[in-house]
């Protein structure tokens, strides 16, 4: 049984919908990440689940039972809030007992829960302070705390990471991954960064306009995108479009690519490279530099070929307005369009 089951669920103000889910579904244990611009929709579905907002028509099943009328506190949820939502003018007990006496009756029993909450994120010298007096990396370790300690089922996670530093923000991410996994529960995390949908996820969703355009596991979605937008937003590719051959193969900027399916001669398809499909070097087809930034250990430089700009990836840095040689390796792409 899913944890979690979205059915044709809408959400309007006035005439603007700005949510409109055909189906999503998270499975036991699954820890999900959505992924899309900002305005796409993610904090609107995750204030639906969470039970903070309505939707306009539709249906959120929560551990196999409907959650209409079901109210925030006994869906079973813990939620990490962008920007943390922490109350400055309470100590970080306080923040981290807040509405705990709904789902734990007992005040022995919540102040045990506490304080095995708080050693486990490594807060418990930290329960009397007021969350200003805390460096990020700990606040957000309250704002964990807060959503643990009441056992959820399912953690919604709501762009947790972005006010943190890049070190920070990949241990507390590993640390978000690590508590998944030992407390057995599903997660749901909101992040505009792709690095850490590729890191954490078992499964990505990609909204765009309130849609989810595609949902799939990370190697999937990155070898086979669907669409020109899910391969920008996860690969920074290069979106190229050409004519078919009377072979099959498409004729783009970077010489003759095979496509995944047969698609009739004379049509002109689209398709994705991502940097890491080209090599510079020895190549056949010559390009220009046009700019270069370091990625720690590789350089990702943008190359225009033609009327069309790539990106590619390389072991060392290139100078803008250098001429190099590509190459693309053999192998299939996936046809993301074809043009009538
Ligand atoms: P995201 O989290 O992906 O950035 P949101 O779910 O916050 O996007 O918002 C989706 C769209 O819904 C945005 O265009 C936003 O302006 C609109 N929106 C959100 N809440 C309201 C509201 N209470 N009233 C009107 N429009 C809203
Ligand atoms: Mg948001």
């Amino acid at each position: 049984m899913n944890i979690c089951t979205l059915k044709n669920v809408t959400k309007r103000y006035g005439p603007r919908t700005v949510l409109d889910i055909d189906r999503l579904d998270l499975a036991p244990g699954e820890f999900f990440v959505l992924v899309g611009p900002s305005g796409s929709g993610k904090t609107t579905l995750l204030r639906i689940v969470a039970g903070l907002i309505q939707p306009t028509r539709g249906e959120v099943i929560l551990d196999g039972r409907s959650a209409k009328g079901l109210p925030p506190h006994l869906r079973k949820i813990g939620v990490v809030f962008q920007g943390l939502a922490l109350w400055p003018h309470m100590s970080v007990r306080g923040n981290i007992a807040l509405g705990l006496e709904h789902v734990v009756p007992d005040a022995a029993e919540r102040t045990r829960r506490i304080e095995e909450t708080a050693r486990e994120l490594s807060i418990q010298n930290h329960l009397a302070s007021r969350p200003t007096r805390l460096s990020g990396g700990e606040r957000q370790r309250v704002a964990l705390a807060r959503a643990l300690v009441r056992r959820p089922k399912l953690l919604l996670l709501d762009e947790p990471f972005s006010d943190l530093d890049a070190r920070l923000r990949r241990s507390i991410a590993r640390l978000v991954r690590d508590l998944h996994d030992q407390h057995g529960m599903s997660t749901l995390l909101i992040t505009h960064d792709r690095t850490d949908a590729h890191l954490l996820a078992d499964r990505i969703g990609v909204m765009k306009d309130g849609k989810l355009l595609a949902c799939d596991r990370p190697g999937a979605l990155y070898e086979e995108p669907g669409s020109a937008f899910v391969a920008e937003f996860l690969t920074d590719a290069a979106i190229l479009s050409g004519r078919v051959d009377d072979d099959g193969m498409v004729q783009t900027v970077l010489g003759r690519l095979a496509l995944t399916e047969a698609v009739e001669a004379g049509r002109t398809v689209h398709v994705a490279v991502r940097p890491d499909e080209i090599v510079v070097g020895q190549g056949p087809v010559p390009g220009r530099v046009v700019a270069c930034e370091f990625l720690g250990g590789s350089w990702r430089c943008r190359v225009t070929v033609g009327p069309d700009e790539v990106a590619v990836l390389h072991d060392q840095p290139l100078a803008p307005g250098q001429d190099v040689q590509l190459s693309t390796p053999a192998g299939s792409r996936q046809v993301l369009r074809v043009e009538s």
